[in-house]
């Protein structure tokens, strides 16, 4: 059996075709033409843009407009001045095209590789996929096409790029494995849109898989099994019914509302990275948005989007919530997400450094583009801006006085708002946690970032695999933190809801209920999942599971106790 990510919550099982890509290679040569030269890379570029654009269409037909937008972007990045005025510099220094766009493109690719987040990596990918097409397309090499695989198809190839993932066929392919890509990866995103299973970072899947070969792709594991003996052939089939059975029954929770068995009505939204998982958001049932990572609008760009481009985004998202609540933390930035225009300082430890609201407060300008477009497009719906990394009320009340700023600007102006936008915080510090009290006072709401609280509280490093035994929410540490912080929004009144991953935790959902929270926020994939759950519990069975695990003393017998009783 080969390990790796798995990505998308499905199993296939069919026939292995290794997929290895062409590289382009050429040799590096000075040019004397060099407006000549200039003028085969301008039409190198409107064929990568006719062809992305083809490639866009396509594939916003088969996984939707999301996918589609990661190409889009491609031609962005192509389109870019400072990109193709550095790239024609370099050509009429004598370069060859296709040695100055590998310059370039790798220029940016060292600057970003430096940043160890998914996120930024993810540009690197989005680069080198261009770099490689474009070099394809100076080059009249063929690019590799996997529209036309053949039924049952289990794809394995080092890496999915996104341009390459606009041919598959859904209908065609069993699994995907690849050599490279994690849970934020294009391809995971893709074969998770496409409901594809898919297993990454298959460490020398495409030499240890031999084309022909029948390969289980486990995608809910991580797990691929190579030459099924029939045994495990039979288990499979019987996991993937169950799994199906499973799929199909929660459909009957669409439409339903979020409460207990005893009817305690709770709110279920989501977590959503830009305006357009808004529509996924809607599709999975979500009652609203409950966590609007803004710092991913701030991300595969080479400056910061504009007062006008961030006020449509939350506009868009305003409008098609229709109402529903939308909270918009302000940008996170910093600690494991780096956005290199920003200039951020290197530091010795960027997960107790100049991040999130520090780093806002510390760029006056920047921050106040962005609740100047947060206040305008509260006038098109029920939006409530969050703080992240509060550690002390100073942070709160800094910022809610530049919103009163910014709000007598806008009165001065004419310019519509809603005077009445509430303000909250995350509580993801233990700092915050320990002044919940105080801060439950200053602010209209919380929302448990269990992501970072766990990580702060536990102090350990959420993405270091070394320490990553210690790194559980069922810590009781953890636990009485996240029981704590309820219990002071209780105390004054607030609304209090939770938009870390473990608000999706079946496990964790009985002792949710019994502290008290009001709003449960998680990725659209898990909305029906944690209706099902909620509605399997009374407050009163899920108190007596609550008090039972308080009393547990380490995280394994916290976690042995809540899988018997997860429902
Ligand atoms: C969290 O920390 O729990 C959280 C929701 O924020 P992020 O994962 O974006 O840090
Ligand atoms: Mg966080």
């Amino acid at each position: 059996m080969l390990k790796g990510i798995g990505v998308s919550n499905e199993m296939g099982m069919g026939k292995a075709v290794i997929i290895k890509e062409e590289q382009p290679i050429y040799e590096k040569h000075t040019v004397s033409n060099t407006s000549d030269e200039v003028k085969r890379f301008e039409q190198a570029v409107d064929k990568f843009i006719e062809k992305t654009n083809v490639l866009a269409e396509r594939i916003s037909k088969s996984a939707g407009e999301k996918e589609a937008e990661i190409l889009r972007g491609h031609i962005l990045m192509i389109q870019d001045v400072f990109m193709a005025d550095e790239i024609k510099k370099q050509i009429e220094n004598g370069e060859c095209a296709e040695a100055a766009l590998e310059n370039v493109c790798d220029s940016f690719i060292g600057i970003l590789s430096v940043a160890e987040d998914e996120l930024t990596q993810q540009r690197v990918t989005d680069i080198c996929d261009l770099k490689k097409r474009m070099l394809k397309i100076l080059l009249n090499i063929e690019e590799t096409d996997i529209s036309t695989l053949p039924e049952n198809t289990v794809l394995c190839i080092n890496e999915l790029t996104p341009s390459m993932t606009a041919g598959i066929d859904a209908k065609n392919i069993a699994g995907i494995i690849t050599e490279i890509g994690g849970t934020t990866s294009h391809s995971a995103i893709l074969a998770k849109a496409l409901e594809i299973p898919a297993v990454l970072s298959v460490k020398d899947a495409t030499s240890l898989i031999k084309n022909g070969d029948t390969v289980i792709v486990d995608g809910t594991k991580g797990e691929v099994i190579v030459s099924p003996s029939e045994n495990e052939q039979a288990e499979y089939k019987t996991k993937k019914e169950n799994h199906l059975k499973e799929k199909s029954e929660l459909q009957k929770y669409i439409g339903l509302e979020t409460k207990t068995a005893d009817g305690h009505k709770l709110e279920l939204v989501c977590n959503i990275g830009n305006p357009k998982d808004a529509d996924k958001a809607l599709q999975c049932d979500g009652e609203g948005i409950g966590l609007f990572r803004t710092e991913f609008l701030f991300m595969s760009r080479l400056q910061a989007p504009t007062e006008e481009e961030q006020f449509e985004a939350y506009k868009s998202v305003a409008i098609k919530m229709n109402g529903k609540p939308v909270i918009i933390r302000t940008l996170d930035v910093g600690g494991d997400k780096d956005i290199p225009y920003l200039n951020l300082p290197k530091e010795e430890n960027p997960f107790l450094g100049y991040r999130a609201v520090r780093y806002c407060l510390g760029n006056k300008q920047l921050y106040m583009a962005q609740l100047k477009a947060l206040l305008r497009a509260s006038a098109f719906g029920n939006i409530k801006i969050m703080i992240p990394m509060v550690t002390c009320i100073e942070e709160v009340r800094a910022v809610k006085a530049l919103i009163s700023d910014i709000k007598k600007q806008l009165d001065n102006d004419g310019i519509a708002y809603n005077k009445d936008i509430q303000v909250g915080v995350m509580i993801e510090t233990p700092s915050a946690s320990l002044i919940a009290d105080i801060l439950a006072k200053e602010v209209d709401f919380f929302s448990i970032g269990t992501n970072d609280l766990t990580q702060y509280t536990m102090v350990v490093d959420r993405g270091n695999a070394d320490v990553s035994y210690l790194y559980s929410v069922f810590n009781p540490s953890v636990l009485r933190s996240v029981q704590h912080i309820i219990k002071c929004a209780k105390n004054e009144n607030i609304f209090v809801g939770m938009c870390g991953e473990a608000a999706a935790d079946k496990m964790l959902i009985p002792l949710l209920i019994s502290f008290g929270l009001d709003e449960f926020s998680v990725s659209a994939t898990s909305v029906l999942t944690t209706r099902k759950s909620i509605s399997s519990w009374t407050k009163q069975s899920a108190d007596e599971v609550a008090q039972k695990a308080m009393q547990l003393t380490t995280a394994d017998e916290v976690i042995a106790y809540l899988k018997q009783t997860a429902r």
